[in-house]
């Protein structure tokens, strides 16, 4: 199955993807998990990511694209993968879809969940990631058992430097501008599916995998 989340900043793709990814036996490919990795070793590509994740902006295509484009070749994504954060603009759906076109195959479906901004604000606000493992938390809605400390690796948790107010708001007018029209090019081929991400994380769940259950590989 190759399928793609998408959502705004705060959607609960991450949140969501370890359900996915169990449930079809696939790799969870985050684009955000990666350049945040090579933030973190001081990579030359880290380096350059960083000067555009800190300020809510998407960092190059180019960049990007060789990014996934060297990932999917690993063998874990012969029989399929999900792409997290990937693509966020028109671009990089195009440059996808060729790319996969070239091998034989495409996307079987792109899983797009929908949530008003004032309630990705509130999200965002209260998330707490874990600097080893990448899991998300939230200080209301999903708690961590032990204060501070990760449920799955116990990885310190920590605020991301890009969920403060201004990289925030930035994000959401990129997502507006450069990814919604991701979603209708999609939407366009007829692989759109609409969740409802306003839910409890159980019943966005449940809806997701109903949603699939239709879907033919
Ligand atoms: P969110 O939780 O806000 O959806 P991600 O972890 O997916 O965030 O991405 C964090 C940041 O990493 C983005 O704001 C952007 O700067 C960069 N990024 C991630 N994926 C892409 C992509 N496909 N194209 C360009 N930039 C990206
Ligand atoms: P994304 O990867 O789309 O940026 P996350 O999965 O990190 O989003 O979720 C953003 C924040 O909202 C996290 O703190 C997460 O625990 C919380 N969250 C995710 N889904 C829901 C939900 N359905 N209801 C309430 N909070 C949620
Ligand atoms: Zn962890």
């Amino acid at each position: 199955m190759r399928l793609i989340l998408v959502g705004p900043p705060g959607a609960g793709k991450g949140t969501q993807a370890t359900n996915i990814i169990e449930k079809y036996g696939i790799p969870h490919i985050s684009t955000g998990n990666i350049l945040r990795d090579h933030i973190r070793r001081k990579t030359p590509l880290g380096e350059i990511a960083d000067g555009y994740i800190s300020k809510g902006q998407l960092v190059p295509d180019d960049l990007v694209l060789a990014l996934v484009t060297e990932r999917l070749k690993l063998d874990d994504c012969k029989h399929g993968f999900l792409l997290d954060g990937f693509p966020r603009t028109v671009v990089q759906a195009e440059a996808l879809d060729q790319y996969l076109h070239e091998l034989g195959c495409q996307i079987n479906s792109l899983v797009n969940i929908v949530v008003p901004d004032d309630v990705l604000v509130h999200r965002i606000s209260e998330r707490r990631t874990c600097l080893d493992c990448n899991a998300s938390f939230h200080l209301l809605y999903k708690q961590p058992k032990k204060p501070g400390f990760c449920d799955l690796c116990g990885g310190e948790l920590i605020q991301r430097s890009d969920d403060n107010e201004k990289a925030v708001s930035k994000r959401l007018e990129v997502f507006h501008h450069n990814t919604a029209p991701v979603i209708e090019f999609y939407r366009k081929q007829g692989l759109a599916l609409d969740v409802d991400g306003t839910q409890t994380i159980d019943k966005v769940t449940t809806s997701i995998e109903v949603a699939l259950n239709r879907v033919v590989e």
